[in-house]
């Protein structure tokens, strides 16, 4: 099967994935971390899990897009670096930084991670690298693409900075939970999504193709539920917990 046959069916099982997935986790959060349950099968340790769920979205994405026609043109691959600029930290660093205890993930958390990694790496690179014209006699001056650019790294920031908030609540082998405050923790409970989800926005302006909407679209329907369940958890949890805080979008959600 070539890469163009592929390419409509990959799109289509993102799309089910994230449509299935954001009723289905408002009713039960993904079961890792805090939402960990007794209950879901065979567990990885934690690190492994996420470099194995997270790889395939680097490594698949630079390999489909070697492989197009606009390989060697500025604006892929300036968007090539955005996505390891994103996917390199998330892989084979933030793992490794997390004090996430004793707890493991689930194989089936792991085995879908590795799935939607692996469609998304591959829709977002060839559809860069292979079908957009815009984006191979693109230039780096194009407003769209710094507009975009600037919006992935605002959103780059609030994200590593709200991860290491939370990183830095628990000295080496602590596992409780604490309250985290500073930075958007002012108004929000999960300004690490929050973070994520205006980097994708920023890569989907950059782009602007397809698969790059669709990915910020998955990643809404991923994590505002689990933003909503995380700041639910934390009130119930914490009587003393600030109650002007919202779970996502400050004021808002
Ligand atoms: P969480 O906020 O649930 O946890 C992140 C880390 O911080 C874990 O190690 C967790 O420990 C620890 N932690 C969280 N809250 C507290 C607290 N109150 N006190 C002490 N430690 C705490 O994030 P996720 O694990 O869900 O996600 C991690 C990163 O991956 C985020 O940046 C997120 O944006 C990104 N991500 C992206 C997705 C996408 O669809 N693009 C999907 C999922 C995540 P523990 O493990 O013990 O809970």
């Amino acid at each position: 099967m070539s890469l163009a046959n592929l390419y409509p069916s990959a799109l289509i099982l993102i799309i089910v994935m994230g449509a299935l997935s954001f009723p289905a986790l408002f009713f039960r959060p993904a079961p890792y971390g805090r939402h960990a349950k007794a209950d879901s099968g065979i567990h990885l340790n934690t690190k492994l899990a996420w470099v194995l769920m997270e790889a395939p979205a680097p490594i698949v994405f630079v390999v489909v897009f070697f492989l197009g026609k606009d390989a060697t043109r500025s604006v892929p691959l300036f968007l090539l670096v955005l996505w390891l600029i994103h996917y390199v930290y998330r892989s084979f660093i933030f793992p490794f930084r997390m004090r996430s205890g004793t707890k493991n993930q689930p194989l089936m958390t792991l085995m879908l991670g590795m799935a939607f990694n692996t469609a998304n790496g591959f829709v977002n690179a060839y559809a860069i690298s292979h079908i957009s014209p815009h984006l191979g006699s693109g230039t780096l001056a194009d407003p769209r693409l710094l507009a975009g650019t600037a919006l992935f790294f605002a959103g780059y920031m609030i994200n590593h900075q709200s991860d290491a908030i939370l990183r830095n609540l628990r000295q080496p082998g602590e596992t409780a939970y604490k309250i985290p405050h500073g930075g958007l923790y002012r108004w929000i409970s999960c300004p690490n999504y929050l973070g994520e989800l205006i980097e994708w926005c920023g890569f989907a302006i950059a782009a602007w193709t397809l698969p790059a909407l669709v990915f910020l679209l998955f990643t809404t329907s991923n994590l505002v539920p689990r933003a909503v369940a995380h700041h639910r958890w934390y009130r119930d949890k914490f009587p003393e917990y600030p109650s002007d805080r919202k779970a996502i979008l400050p004021y808002v959600l």
